[in-house]
C-alpha cells in the first residue's frame, strides 16, 4: 500500500519533471527513465535488516525478540535515525520512518541519510538489567553495519540517553581500538552528549513558528502582500491580529512542553498557552495557562498533568479539565501537534479551528486531513522541517565527539537557530509563490536535492 511518504515523493517527482532547471542535460526518453529510476530509488530502502534477539529473562526463561535496522538511503552520508522500543513496532511502520529520516536529513543539510530501528516490546514489561541485555544484543546483532561512518542510531519513542549509554559501551566493547563516541547520539553528557540535545525538538519547533510568523513576516511583509498566495494571505492576517495569539499544544513531553514554555516565555509573540493535553485528559484556560507550573509537576509524575481538581487547587491552577481530544477542537491560533501519529484525521479534522498548526510528532496528521487543512488556506509546517531540532543537534553531538571538542549550550541553539532559519530561508519563498503545502516544498526540495546528488554520483541514467 502506498504510504502518505511515496505519495508525497511520487508528487514531488511529477512536479520536478516539469520544472526545466532540475537536471536540465537530461532530456527526452533519458528524462524519463531517470524519473522511473528515481521513484525505484526513493520508495524503497537500500537494506532492511531484522534479527531475534536472544534474551535470558531474570525469571530464567529465554525469549526471542525481534528487532529492525533499516538503512533507507546513504547518498548524502552515514545513515541515521532512532531506534523505537514500542510494541506496534513493524516494518512498514520502520521503513517509513527511515524515509523521512532521509528527507529530512537532506532538507536541513544534514550530511547523513536516512535510518530507522525498532525493537518489538513495551519496555515496561522488562527490568532495568533486561533492558541493559536488549541493548548490548542490538548492538552484537547489527554490529557489522552500525558505526560512527556507518549507522549512527539515537533514541525514540521508548528509548532515551539512558539506551544510548548502554548501546555505545558495548560497540566500544566489540570494536576495541575503533573510534566508538560517534557510534551513537543522544547519550548523556558524560558519555559524550551534547548539552542542549534533549530540549532540541522542542525549541526548534518553536522557532520554526516564531521564525515564520514574526521575523519571516516582518521581513518579508511587502513581498508577501504582492503575491497573492493564498498562504501569503493567512500568515499576514495572522501576523496583523490585534491581539495577543492563543496557542494549544498536545502532547506535554519532551517535545510538547519544552515548545509550551517557548511559547509561554515569548514575549515578541505574546503567546498565550491556553491548553496543553497528556494522555489523559487537555487542561484549559482561555486567560493563559501557567506552564512552568505545570512543567514542574509533569517532571515530578512521570510526565503526566495534574488530572483532578484537588491536584489543580494544590498547585494553585485555575483551569478547567476537559478530554484528552478537546485540544485538537479548542477556539485558537495556533496548534501544536506533540504527541504521537494520526491524531488530525478525516474523521476529526473539521472541527480543529487553529489557522497555523505546527507538527512537533511524526506524522499526526493523516494525507486525507491534511489535504482538508490545505483546502482551508490552513498552515502547517510539516514534520520534517519543524522536529528536527533533535537530528540537527544529534549532528552537532557526532561532530563534537569526532572532535572531543565539546559546544556551551548558547553555542548549541545558536547554530540550531541557524541552521533552521537557512532551511526556511530556502524553502518559503517558494512556499509563498506556488500554490503547493509547505509539506509538498519540503518534499520537493529534499527529492531535488537528493536527485542531483544520485545523478552527479553517477547513479542514474
Ligand atoms: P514523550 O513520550 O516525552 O511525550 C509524549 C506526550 O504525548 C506525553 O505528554 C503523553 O502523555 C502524550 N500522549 C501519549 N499518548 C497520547 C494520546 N493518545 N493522546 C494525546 N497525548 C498523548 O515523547 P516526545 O519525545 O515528546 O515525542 C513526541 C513526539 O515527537 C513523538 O511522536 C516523537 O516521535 C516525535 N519526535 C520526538 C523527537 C525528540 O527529540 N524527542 C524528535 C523528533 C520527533
Amino acid at each position: 500500500m502506498e504510504t502518505q511518504t511515496d505519495e508525497i515523493i511520487r508528487q514531488s517527482l511529477q512536479a520536478l519533471g516539469d520544472t526545466p532547471a532540475f537536471l536540465p542535460d537530461v532530456a527526452g526518453n533519458q528524462r524519463e527513465q531517470v524519473f522511473q529510476s528515481l521513484a525505484a530509488i526513493l520508495s524503497t530502502p537500500n537494506k532492511v535488516h531484522k534479527a531475534f534477539l536472544r534474551i535470558p529473562l531474570e525469571n530464567g526463561r529465554v525469549r526471542r525478540i525481534p528487532a529492525y535496522r533499516i538503512q533507507h538511503n546513504d547518498t548524502l552520508g552515514p545513515y541515521k535515525g532512532g531506534v523505537r522500543f514500542h510494541e506496534s513496532v513493524n516494518e512498514a511502520e520502520v521503513t517509513n520512518l527511515a524515509a523521512l529520516m532521509t528527507l529530512k536529513n537532506a532538507i536541513h543539510d544534514i550530511p547523513f541519510g536516512g535510518g530507522k530501528g525498532g525493537i518489538i516490546i513495551n519496555p515496561h514489561d522488562y527490568t532495568a538489567k533486561e533492558l541493559n541485555l536488549i541493548c548490548k544484543k542490538y548492538v552484537q546483532y547489527f554490529n557489522d553495519v552500525l558505526g560512527p561512518d556507518k549507522d549512527i542510531p539515537a533514541p525514540d519513542m521508548g528509548s532515551s540517553e539512558r539506551e544510548m549509554d548502554w548501546m555505545m559501551a558495548e560497540y566500544k566493547s566489540v570494536n576495541p581500538g575503533k573510534p566508538y563516541l560517534g557510534s551513537f547520539t543522544g547519550k548523556s553528557i558524560i558519555s559524550g552528549g551534547s548539552l542542549g540535545r534533549k530540549e532540541a525538538t522542542g525549541k526548534g519547533v518553536y522557532f520554526a513558528f516564531r521564525y515564520m510568523l514574526h521575523q519571516y513576516a516582518k521581513e518579508q511583509r511587502e513581498w508577501l502582500a504582492g503575491t497573492d498566495n493564498r498562504f501569503a494571505r493567512s500568515l499576514l492576517a495572522l501576523a496583523d491580529l490585534p491581539r495577543q495569539l492563543s496557542v494549544a499544544v498536545q502532547g506535554f513531553g519532551n517535545v510538547g512542553a519544552v515548545a509550551a514554555l517557548e511559547a509561554h516565555r515569548c514575549s515578541r509573540m505574546n503567546g498565550k498557552v491556553v491548553a496543553v493535553s497528556d494522555r489523559n485528559i487537555t487542561l484549559y484556560n482561555a486567560e493563559g495557562l501557567p506552564v512552568p507550573i505545570l512543567q514542574q509537576y509533569s517532571a515530578r509524575h512521570w510526565g503526566d498533568l495534574p488530572g483532578t481538581a484537588e491536584e489543580l487547587a494544590s498547585l494553585d491552577v485555575d483551569a478547567q479539565i476537559l478530554e484528552r481530544e478537546a485540544v485538537l477542537h479548542l477556539d485558537v491560533d495556533v496548534l501544536f501537534l506533540a504527541a504521537l501519529q494520526d491524531q488530525v484525521r478525516d474523521d476529526n479534522v473539521d472541527g480543529v479551528k487553529a489557522r497555523f498548526i505546527v507538527e512537533g510528532a511524526n506524522a499526526p496528521i493523516t494525507g486525507g486531513a491534511d489535504k482538508a487543512l490545505a483546502e482551508r488556506d490552513v498552515i502547517v509546517i510539516p514534520d520534517i522541517l519543524a522536529n528536527a531540532g533533535g537530528v540537527i543537534v544529534s549532528y552537532f553531538e557526532w561532530l563534537q565527539d569526532r572532535e572531543t571538542q565539546f559546544y556551551r549550550e548558547d553555542q548549541v541553539y545558536s547554530l540550531l537557530y541557524d541552521k533552521m532559519r537557512d532551511t526556511m530561508n530556502n524553502i518559503l519563498p517558494a512556499y509563498f509563490a506556488d500554490g503547493l503545502t509547505l509539506r509538498q516544498n519540503c518534499y520537493k526540495h529534499a527529492v531535488m536535492k537528493l536527485s542531483t546528488a544520485l545523478y552527479r554520483q553517477g547513479k542514474l541514467f
